[in-house]
């Protein structure tokens, strides 16, 4: 999913930034890469991440929990002290699609030579060793490794982390993205499937165990109980300070990652800040002071 509605105003900042990178991609290849719709967010109006949303957005009109289950009534016993806010920037990417058209151009375009299945298990500045014993040598080496990128660099920031996110095949009723605040601090989010969009995909932020998952749909969406399809287990990696993770180590290696969940919808902006802002360092515009990881 994306969204100008992140609690971080500088996470929107660089969204909008990465929408520009995307519609530009679309334009290149001809493909739509993004499905725009309109997000709910939704939580109490005293909980502070919902109020860091609210208050980027002055104007907006804010939902009753009546007005929200007459307009979705998939949702249901939405505690007397919430508020609702839709915003209309929000949608989601076309996660499989954008992948193929961007190894496309990276074959096509600039004559990269992709490979799957291999294990990277050395790097230096710019050359990489894979588990066959074959070294590749360039001008530069970008480790973006997700979950696994702490396998790569001696500080060891990050944490891994498993969260599941549930498939559901019924999305009527429903918003076409949501975020949910609750009180005690948790997020639930979901949206239309971006590979199957007559489905739908839940996720539970700072999820506790499976169990909080299933409470949540019996509690909010009991009628899309029954209509679970599949539960499926992923790894994100997080920092503690929860900032993405740029930088060029003492020996001259580049890193992006620690994109804590939130990171696909950036894609082409990672790319950006990799390149013009480690690299060639010609561009520094893109590269948020917050989030330079600190060496
Ligand atoms: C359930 C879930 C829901 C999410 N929802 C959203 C969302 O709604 N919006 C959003 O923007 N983001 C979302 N994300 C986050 C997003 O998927 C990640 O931020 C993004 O995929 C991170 O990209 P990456 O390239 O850093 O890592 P990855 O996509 O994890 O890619 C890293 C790659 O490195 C490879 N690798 C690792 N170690 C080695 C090695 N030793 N040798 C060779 N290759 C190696 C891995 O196999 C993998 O292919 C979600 C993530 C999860 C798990």
């Amino acid at each position: 999913m994306w969204r100008v509605t992140h609690n971080y105003k500088i996470r929107n900042e660089m969204m909008r930034d990465a929408m520009k990178l995307w519609r530009d991609l679309e334009k290149e290849t001809g493909e739509e890469l993004l499905v725009q719709f309109p997000l709910l967010t939704m939580g109490s109006v005293d909980n502070e991440d919902f109020k860091l949303v609210a208050e980027q957005y002055p104007d907006a009109t804010l939902l009753t929990p009546e007005e929200i289950t007459t307009k979705f009534p998939a949702l249901k016993n939405i505690p007397s002290d919430y508020k609702g806010m839709i915003n209309e920037d929000c949608g989601i990417v076309r996660a499989r699609k954008a992948l193929d058209v961007v190894s496309k151009l990276a074959q096509d375009k600039y004559g990269a030579k992709l490979l799957f299945n291999t294990k990277v298990t050395n790097t230096t500045k710019n050359q990489v060793t894979t588990e066959d014993g074959t070294t590749y040598t360039g001008k530069h080496v970008v480790i973006a490794a997700g979950a696994y990128s702490n396998d790569f660099d001696e500080k060891k920031p990050s944490k891994r982390r498993e969260i599941e996110y549930i498939v559901f095949d019924d999305p009527s009723d429903m918003p076409k993205g949501i975020i949910e605040f609750t009180n005690d601090g948790n997020e639930f989010y979901g949206m239309l499937d971006g590979d199957n969009l007559d489905r739908y995909k839940m996720g539970e932020f700072f999820q506790r165990t499976i169990a909080s998952m299933a409470q949540y749909f019996r509690t909010r969406l009991p009628d899309k109980f029954d209509r679970i399809k599949y539960v499926h287990p992923c790894y994100i990696t997080m920092i503690d300070s929860g900032e993405f993770q740029y930088k060029t180590d003492e020996k001259g290696v580049h890193f992006a990652y620690g994109f804590s969940g939130t990171g696909f919808k950036f894609l082409p902006l990672h790319g950006k800040i990799v390149y013009d802002g480690l690299i060639n360092k010609f561009d520094q515009r893109f590269v948020p002071t917050k989030f330079r990881a600190k060496m």
